[in-house]
């Protein structure tokens, strides 16, 4: 948990070196921290050609979803089983692992995709953004590149 935690503190510390302070009242971004003509501090994150709205969650999913691609879930879960299991071999025919289980049980097959999709979160291998999952090393290569711009 320690690893998600740092990893959303970067993000989190990234969705705020990408968006602006934005006064709501006035409808206007501001550079400084209160509001010139207002003097409010209780800012909306703004990101230029995206919105405006409070918090940085949105902001996250934001950077996530424009600097990174999400996972093909069914590939993950076909080279798992493709490497764990041999090829099944009938006669003159051969079909590989993931196949064989697709066809034959697609339900199976599904629940197998999500738990082992599921897996891969908890180990912090990949990291759920809007429904969507991405490579968090993928995501920490991002961080570098924001955290030296
Ligand atoms: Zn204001």
């Amino acid at each position: 948990m320690t690893e998600l935690m740092t990893l959303h503190a970067r993000l989190e510390a990234a969705a705020y070196k990408i968006s602006d302070n934005f006064c709501y009242n006035c409808y206007r971004v501001e550079i400084g921290g209160k509001c010139i003509i207002c003097g409010s501090d209780d800012f909306m994150r703004h990101v230029d050609g995206v919105g405006a709205e409070y918090g940085t969650e949105w902001v996250i999913d934001h950077i996530i979803q424009d600097r990174c691609e999400s996972v093909d879930d069914e590939a993950l879960f076909d080279e798992m089983l493709d490497e764990c299991y041999p090829e099944i071999e009938l006669g003159c025919c051969s079909w590989t692992p993931s196949h064989v289980m697709s066809e034959l049980d697609p339900t199976a097959y599904r629940i197998g995709v999500q738990e082992h999709i599921d897996s891969l979160v908890e180990d912090c291998q990949l990291y759920e953004s809007d429904g969507d999952y991405y490579q968090v090393f993928d995501i920490e290569e991002m961080l570098i590149d924001i955290e030296s711009e």
